[in-house]
């Protein structure tokens, strides 16, 4: 087979132990799914779960020990951080009941879902796709995935992001509104989820802006942190 040009190259995660790396299909994101962080963003109470997506070319694998880098991104002054639990589907299936959904999941890294504010909220106001606030290039750092035998209690597992060492947010995976396996089953009964699909299960509050010369350190508890700086 040939083709026009080089196609991009599959998008990929390290997983911890492992000599073969997790392929990136679809990105999931579940909005307002912690409700200090609905309550923020000006929504109250527990409404039906939605999603957006992120291509996966937005993913940026950030390698334990090191300082990766994401640019500060174009038309936006207001980038937020979102720190994640990223839920790496192994096992794709269709009306997916939550009883039998954690078992789809291959593993659990730290994520950032970074947000270009302004623009999703201009587009919120007109009632138009959020996707260049949410979906634009480099917007989805993600840590080593960690398979799920070796994540731990990661239902009740503390997560956090810090900005230049001082606390910005900080929860814990058991106050998601819709679980991982309810998640599952709200997703699978819209799209047929496929091995390779990486769920960003929301974020809880405090999310807040970074600027150029910020570093952001990621964590979930049981999980690979992650450093990230804005250049
Ligand atoms: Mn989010």
């Amino acid at each position: 087979m040939s083709y026009l040009f080089t196609p991009p190259a599959v998008v990929s995660v390290p997983v911890v132990g492992r000599a073969e790396r997790f392929p990136v299909n679809r990105i999931y994101c579940v909005g307002r799914n912690y409700e200090e962080h609905a309550k923020e963003m000006g929504f109250t109470g527990r409404e039906p779960p939605f999603f957006f997506m992120k291509p996966a070319n937005a993913i940026v694998v950030i390698n334990p020990g090191e300082t990766g880098t994401i640019p500060y991104p174009s038309l936006t002054k207001n980038f937020h951080h979102e720190i994640e639990l990223v839920a790496a589907i192994g096992t794709g299936g269709k009306n997916i009941k939550a009883a039998d959904a954690m078992k789809h999941i291959f593993g659990y890294a730290v994520g950032l879902d970074m947000t270009r504010r302004d623009l999703q909220g201009e587009m919120k106001k007109a009632g138009r796709p959020w996707c260049i606030g949410k979906a634009f290039d480099h917007s989805a750092p993600i840590g080593h995935i960690t398979p799920a035998a070796q994540a731990g209690d990661i239902v009740n597992a503390e997560l956090a992001v810090q900005v230049n060492g001082a606390d910005r947010q900080r929860s814990n995976v058991s106050k998601l509104i819709w679980n991982m396996a309810e998640t599952i089953e709200h997703l699978s009964a819209a799209w047929e989820l496929q091995p390779g699909d990486l769920i960003y299960t929301g974020t809880p509050e405090g999310v807040n802006a970074v600027v150029s010369g910020d570093t952001m350190v990621g964590s979930v508890a049981g999980l690979i942190s992650i450093t990230v700086k804005v250049v």
